[in-house]
C-alpha cells in the first residue's frame, strides 16, 4: 500500500510566500550606519526579495550559481536570505571578521559568480578582490553613499522590473552555503538546501525550542553570516515576527538603546555580547529596562550559570543552544523537560547551563573509547549527530575523519565536542577535540597560528591554546620555544602573524617556554598545556 499524500517538495519559496502574503504589516526594522531606524514591511520586503529573484535572473543566474553576500545584519541582507534561492542561486555568506585573504580563498573555493556588498563594507572587498574575479559586484547603498560607477547599484536593479516566477527546484536542491573553520587546512563549505531549511525552521521554532511566533520580535544580533543567524531569518519569515537587525551597531549601549524602541521579546547572540550589555547595563542603574518577559537565546560557546542567574535578577530568561555550522545550526536546546515542570529555581538555573535535549528529527549519541556510551551523565565522548538538517559531507573536499557510519549504515557527523548525556537527555559539553579557539564566537585555528609561528626564524616549536577569558570567552595563548641562541619578541611575532590573520585572531599572550609537553606518540600535548595554564 501506498500512502495517498501529495508529493510536494518543500520549499522556502513557500516560506516567502507565506510570509509577504499573509504578514503585509509584520516589521523588519535595520539600523543603518548612520544609527537612523529603517522600516520596511513584510508587503515591502515580499516584492522587494521577489525583484531581487527577478534581477538575478536577468542578469544570467543559473540553477545552483553561487551568490555571494559580504554584509551586516539588515533589510538587503535578509531579501538575499529569500531572493537568491527564489532565483534558484545559493546564497554564499561571506564572514566579514575573517583576514581578506581567507575571505577571498573561501569565495573563489566556492566559485561565487556574483557578490551582493555593503558600501560601507567596499574597502574590505577592495582588500580580497585581487583573489577571486565576482562576474557582477552588486553594492547596496546602506550607508548612503553613491554606489561607484565600476558596480552594480543594488537599488537600480531592484527596480529593473519584469516578470518573475520562482526558479523550478526539488526539495533537496541547494539555496545557501556556509564556510566553517577547518581545524587544519582551509575552511569548509556546508551547504544547505531547500528541504532542511524548511525542516530546521519548524523544529527551530517550536515552544519547547526557540517558540517563536508572529507575535515575537526578534532582536537577531547573531551574525547573518553565521550559521544562516541560526536560522532565525527564516523562522520569523515563516510566522510573520517582527525582525530587528542591529547593522554593524553591536556594541552593548548600542544594543540597549535599539531594546528600548522596539521592545524585542526575543533576542540571540553569542555569551560576549550578553555578558557585555549585563555590564552596560549594571554600569548606569536606571538609563534603561529590558523589555518584559524578554528571552534570550544564547549558543555558540558555553553559557555560564553565573550569567543566566544575573539576567533572571532583572527578569530576562537565558535559554542555552548548542549546535554547529554543520547541523543549520540547531541541535539541542535546554528546557525543563515536563518531568521537571515542578523544578525550583536552582534546579532551572542548572538545567539552563547545560547545552539542553535534542530537538526533534536530530539524533545525539555520545562515543568513547570502548564504544557508543549509555547516557548516564558520567561517560564522556565525542557527541555525535545525524538528521535532516545534519550535513552528510562538506562542499567539494573529502573529509571522511569527520563522519561515522553505524551498524545500519546510518551517517553521524562527529562534531569535534566532548561531553556526556545524562538519563533525562541533557547534554553537557566538557571539553573540544577540534584544535579551535573560540573567541566572541568566532574561530581562531590554533594549528593555522603555530605554523605560521614556526615560520618564524627563531621559533623552533610552537603550541597554541585556549585560555578561558572573561569577555570573549577563550583567547589564544602562545607558548613558543626559540631556537638555540635566538630570540623573538611578542611584537615580532604579531607582526608576523599579522601577514595572514586577522588582529583579534594574534594570541593574547606569549610563553617563551623551554620545551613542549608530548604524548607518548610525541604530539604536542595540549591537554597537559591547557592543565598548566587553566588558573
Ligand atoms: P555557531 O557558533 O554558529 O553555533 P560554529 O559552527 O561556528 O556555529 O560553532 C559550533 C561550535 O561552537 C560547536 O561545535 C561547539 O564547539 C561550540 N558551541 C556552540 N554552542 C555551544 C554551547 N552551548 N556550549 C558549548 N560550546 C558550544
Amino acid at each position: 500500500m501506498q500512502s495517498t499524500m501529495m508529493r510536494v517538495p518543500l520549499s522556502l519559496n513557500h516560506v516567502l510566500e507565506r510570509g509577504g502574503v499573509l504578514f503585509p504589516e509584520s516589521e523588519i526594522v535595520s539600523r543603518l550606519p548612520d544609527k537612523s531606524l529603517r522600516r520596511l514591511r513584510y508587503a515591502d520586503f515580499h516584492r522587494r526579495a521577489r525583484a531581487l529573484g527577478a534581477a538575478l535572473a536577468r542578469l544570467g543566474l543559473r540553477k545552483g550559481e553561487r551568490v555571494a553576500t559580504l554584509s551586516w545584519n539588515h533589510y538587503a541582507h535578509l531579501e538575499c536570505y529569500f531572493g537568491i534561492p527564489a532565483a534558484g542561486g545559493v546564497m554564499h555568506t561571506l564572514n566579514l571578521r575573517l583576514a581578506p585573504d581567507d575571505i577571498g580563498w573561501i569565495a573563489s573555493h566556492a566559485e561565487d559568480r556574483f557578490l551582493v556588498v555593503d558600501d560601507v563594507l567596499l574597502p574590505l572587498y577592495r582588500q580580497f578582490a585581487p583573489l577571486h574575479r565576482f562576474e557582477r559586484v552588486i553594492v547596496v547603498p546602506f550607508g548612503g553613499a553613491r554606489v561607484p560607477q565600476e558596480f552594480d547599484d543594488y537599488e537600480a536593479l531592484l527596480e529593473g522590473g519584469g516578470d518573475f516566477d520562482y526558479a523550478p527546484h526539488a526539495e533537496d536542491d541547494p539555496i545557501a552555503m556556509c564556510y566553517t573553520s577547518g581545524t587544519t587546512g582551509r575552511p569548509k563549505g556546508v551547504v544547505y538546501s531547500h528541504r532542511s531549511t524548511v525542516l530546521h525552521s519548524l523544529v527551530a521554532s517550536l515552544p519547547d525550542n526557540w517558540g517563536l511566533s508572529g507575535r515575537d520580535c526578534v532582536l537577531a544580533v547573531t551574525p547573518m553570516f553565521h550559521a544562516n543567524c541560526w536560522g532565525i531569518p527564516y523562522g520569523a519569515v515563516m510566522l510573520g515576527a517582527k525582525l530587528v537587525l542591529p547593522g554593524p551597531h553591536l556594541h552593548p549601549v548600542d544594543l540597549l538603546d535599539l531594546m528600548q524602541s522596539e521592545s524585542p521579546t526575543l533576542a540571540i547572540g553569542v555569551p560576549t555580547i550578553w555578558l557585555g550589555m549585563l555590564q552596560a547595563y549594571e554600569s548606569e542603574p536606571g538609563r534603561w529596562r529590558f523589555p518584559p518577559g524578554l528571552r534570550t537565546l544564547v549558543g555558540g560557546a558555553a553559557v555560564p550559570e553565573a550569567l543566566i542567574r544575573a539576567y533572571a535578577k532583572h527578569g530576562v530568561r537565558v535559554d542555552q543552544g548548542w549546535g554547529m555550522t554543520e547541523t543549520s545550526p540547531v541541535c539541542t536546546i535546554a528546557y525543563e523537560k515536563p518531568e521537571f515542570r515542578d523544578a525550583t529555581p536552582d534546579e532551572r538555573f542548572k538545567r539552563n547551563a547545560t547545552a539542553g535535549v535534542p530537538v526533534p528529527l536530530v539524533d545525539l549519541r555520545i562515543v568513547g573509547d570502548k564504544g557508543v556510551a549509555p547516557w548516564d551523565g558520567k561517560q564522556v565522548g565525542e557527541i555525535q549527530v545525524s538528521g535532516p538538517f545534519v550535513t552528510g559531507r562538506y562542499h567539494a573536499v573529502d573529509d571522511p575523519s569527520r563522519f561515522a557510519e553505524d551498524a545500519h549504515h546510518n551517517l553521524w557527523l562527529r562534531t569535534g565536542d566532548v561531553g556526556t548525556v545524562d538519563p533525562h537527555g541533557y547534554v553537557r559539553i566538557t571539553d573540544r577535540t577540534k584544535d579551535l579557539i573560540k573567541s566572541g564566537g568566532e574561530w581562531i585555528s590554533s594549528v593555522d597560528l603555530e605554523n605560521a609561528l614556526m615560520g618564524h626564524a627563531a621559533v623552533a616549536e610552537a603550541a597554541v591554546i585556549a585560555i578561558a577569558h572573561e569577555k570573549w570567552g577563550e583567547r589564544p595563548l602562545a607558548c613558543v620555544v626559540l631556537k638555540p641562541g635566538k630570540q623573538a619578541t611578542p611584537e615580532e611575532l604579531d607582526a608576523l602573524l599579522s601577514k595572514s590573520f586577522a588582529k583579534w585572531q594574534l594570541p593574547e599572550r606569549y610563553d617563551f617556554i623551554a620545551e613542549i609537553p608530548r604524548t607518548s606518540t610525541g604530539k604536542f600535548w595540549k591537554a597537559k598545556l591547557r592543565e598548566r595554564y587553566r588558573s
